[in-house]
C-alpha cells in the first residue's frame, strides 16, 4: 500500500515527487511514456527564475529527477493502464502489476495535437513531426514547414532556422497568438517566411513513404495550392492526457480535469497537477507551482486521516 502515487514525470510530477519525498511519504513516480513531458522536448527555456542565462528543458527535468530521487522517489518505467478511482485504496494497473495507493497526484501533462489527416498519420515520423527537438537535424540544408501560431510554433520554427534552408510558418489567420518577445525573434530571422490565412488539407506523399509537399488551403479564398517542402513539424497546440479518466473524474469541455481548492480534483484524495488541469497558464513554473500544492494536499489529506 503507497501512500502516494504519482502519474506523470514532467515539470508538476516531478515537484509533487519531491515535497511529498521531503514529506517522508516515500512517492512511487510513473512515468509515462512521454517521460520527462513537454520540458524535454523543447531547447532553452529562458523564463524559469533561478536561470538568468536559461536552461536546457532536458537538463532542467534531469535535475528534478536527481531531486526528487535524492528524497526517496521510487521510479517506475511505463505507462498505467488503467486506474479504479471508485473507493479508496484506489488501485493503479500499469500492464500486469497493480499498486494500491491512499492518495493519487495526477500530472499526465497533455500531447501534442495534430490535424486530424489521415496522410499526416501515416506520414508522422517519415517527414511529418511534432517535435523539432528531437527531428530537426533530420532536415538539414531543406526547406521544411511549421504549422500554428502560437509560442510552440515560434519556438519550433526558430530552432528549426539551425537546420533549415527555410522555414515556412503556416497559420490559418493573419496574426500570430505567439508572445511579443517570440513574434520580434521570428520576424528578425530571415530564414522564416510567414503563410497567413491558411491551412493544411494534405501532406503528399503516403504512397512514397517520405514527404514532398503539402496542400495549402486559403481560408479567405478556397483555393488551394501546392507547396514542396520536405518536413512538416506540426505546432498546434496539446490536448490533456485524460483518457483514464473518463467517467471517474470531473472535466471541463476540453478534457481538461477540473480542480478546486488548489490541486482537489471531484474524487477525495485524487489531485491533479501541471497541464492535465490547467488550459490557461501552462507554462513549466505554473506546472511545478501546482506540483507542490498537490503534494501538500495529499499530505494534509493523509494526515487528516484520509
Ligand atoms: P496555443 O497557444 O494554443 O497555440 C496553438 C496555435 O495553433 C494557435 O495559433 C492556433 O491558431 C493554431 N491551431 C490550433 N489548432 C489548429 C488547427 N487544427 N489547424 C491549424 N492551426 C491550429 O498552443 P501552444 O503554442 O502550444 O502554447 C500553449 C501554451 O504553452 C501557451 O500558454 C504558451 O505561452 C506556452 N508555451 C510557452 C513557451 C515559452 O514560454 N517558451 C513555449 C511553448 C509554449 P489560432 O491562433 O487561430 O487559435
Amino acid at each position: 500500500m503507497r501512500n502516494v502515487v504519482i502519474i506523470g514525470s514532467g515539470c508538476a510530477g516531478l515537484t509533487a515527487a519531491i515535497y511529498a519525498g521531503r514529506a517522508n511519504l516515500g512517492p512511487l513516480l510513473i512515468r509515462g511514456h512521454e517521460a520527462g513531458g513537454q520540458l524535454s522536448l523543447t531547447t532553452a527555456v529562458e523564463n524559469f527564475p533561478g536561470f538568468p542565462k536559461g536552461v536546457q528543458g532536458r537538463d532542467l527535468i534531469e535535475m528534478m529527477q536527481k531531486q526528487a530521487a535524492e528524497f526517496g522517489t521510487e521510479f517506475h518505467e511505463g505507462d498505467v493502464t488503467r486506474v479504479d478511482l471508485a473507493k479508496r485504496p484506489f488501485v493503479i494497473e500499469m500492464g500486469n502489476q497493480t499498486v494500491e495507493t491512499r492518495t493519487l497526484i495526477i500530472a499526465s501533462g497533455a500531447s501534442a495535437k495534430m490535424l486530424g489527416l489521415e496522410s499526416e498519420r501515416k506520414l508522422l515520423g517519415h517527414g511529418v513531426s511534432t517535435c523539432a527537438t528531437c527531428d530537426g537535424f533530420f532536415f538539414r540544408g531543406k526547406p521544411i514547414v511549421v504549422v500554428g501560431g502560437g509560442d510552440t510554433a515560434a519556438e519550433e520554427s526558430l530552432f528549426l532556422t539551425r537546420f533549415a534552408s527555410e522555414v515556412s510558418v503556416i497559420h490559418r489567420r493573419d496574426q500570430l497568438r505567439a508572445s511579443k518577445i517570440m513574434q520580434e525573434r521570428m520576424r528578425r530571422n530571415d530564414k522564416i517566411k510567414f503563410i497567413w490565412n491558411s491551412t493544411v488539407s494534405d501532406v503528399l506523399d503516403p504512397e512514397l513513404g517520405y514527404v514532398t509537399g503539402i496542400k495549402l488551403k486559403n481560408v479567405e479564398t478556397g483555393e488551394e495550392r501546392l507547396h514542396p517542402t520536405e518536413g512538416v513539424f506540426i505546432g498546434i497546440g496539446h490536448s490533456p492526457n485524460t483518457e483514464l479518466f473518463k467517467g471517474q473524474l470531473e472535466m471541463d469541455d476540453l478534457g481538461y480535469l477540473k480542480t478546486h481548492h488548489g490541486s482537489k480534483t471531484s474524487v477525495d484524495g485524487v489531485f491533479a497537477a501541471g497541464d492535465v488541469q490547467d488550459r490557461v497558464y501552462r507554462q513549466a513554473i505554473t506546472a511545478a507551482g501546482s506540483g507542490c500544492m498537490a503534494a501538500i494536499d495529499a499530505e494534509r489529506f493523509l494526515e487528516a486521516g484520509e
